[in-house]
């Protein structure tokens, strides 16, 4: 059974006393979660987060990853610096990255196998426009996006890849796709998955993301394949990110018990 994963997406928020104050009382809420839990913080913050992060159920990720691994890229953060700062996750192919500066799905597809090689679980993006989910696009697009992918990707390090279904009409807008809407879309993904490598396939995790919530986060977390959440605005809320995490932690008893 895949154990729920709960992973805080900051964005491009934060501060040093605001960080401090969140991460102290995220800690503080923990009661030794059942799930795995993530927050992944802008590079300037990584290494405060990491000095503060005191519980062993907290990961660290970052945000994005470089395709290269080091010299005349201004600008770029490789894997290796990202690992140096203790991170175990990083996120490839959020929307906001293909939208506001271009990343394709081959860009992604790049990404994610690098961070693979050098030892960071990629939390791989992929989701639909209103518009291409109106035109009736959902699958196809979603399915481009993860086909480029998974022939980056060897069978083998398929396992090692986490999936983020991110309906980008859903994300900071406060409308959430429905659990059935959603639970389609992570079927016909690991549909896909299986395509390539049955086994990986029941491995890997596809989390849901776009406005995830206290309220709507247990309806979500309890359909068989969305196997945790990729939180924006909720993860900068104490209270509502360990109330996702809490819910979390519910779903993964249920199945435990099931
Ligand atoms: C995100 O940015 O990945 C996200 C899911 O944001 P929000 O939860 O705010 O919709």
């Amino acid at each position: 059974m895949r154990r729920k994963l709960i992973a805080g997406n900051w964005k491009m928020n934060g501060s040093i006393a605001a960080n401090a104050a969140l991460l102290t009382q995220i800690q503080s809420g923990f009661e030794g979660a059942e799930c795995d839990v993530a927050v992944c913080v802008p590079f300037p913050y990584l290494a405060q987060c990491q000095s503060l992060i005191s519980c062993s159920a907290l990961c660290l990720g970052a945000q994005d990853v470089s395709i290269y691994e080091c010299g005349a890229y201004t600008g770029d953060v490789c894997a290796a610096m990202l690992l140096e700062f203790g991170c175990h996750f990083v996120i490839v192919g959020h929307s906001e990255r293909r939208a506001y500066f271009g990343e394709t799905d081959q860009l992604v597809a790049k990404k994610a196998a690098v961070a693979v090689e050098k030892g960071l679980v990629p939390i791989v993006c992929v989701g639909e426009t209103r518009e291409q989910r109106e035109a009736g696009q959902t699958a196809p697009v979603v399915l481009a996006q993860i086909d480029a992918v998974l022939a980056a990707l060897s069978a083998d390090d398929l396992a090692k890849i986490v999936i983020a279904y991110e309906p980008v009409w859903a994300i900071g807008t406060g409308l959430t796709a429905t659990p059935e809407t959603a639970q389609e879309v992570h079927a016909l993904l690991r549909a896909r998955l299986k395509a390539k490598d049955a086994a990986a396939a029941e491995q890997v995790k596809i989390l849901y993301g776009g406005s995830m919530k206290p309220d709507n986060a247990a309806a979500l977390l309890a359909m068989p394949d969305i196997d945790g959440g990729l939180i924006g605005g909720a993860s900068l809320k104490a209270q509502d990110f360990l109330a996702i995490v809490h819910a979390a932690r519910a779903a993964n008893e249920t199945n435990h018990e099931s």
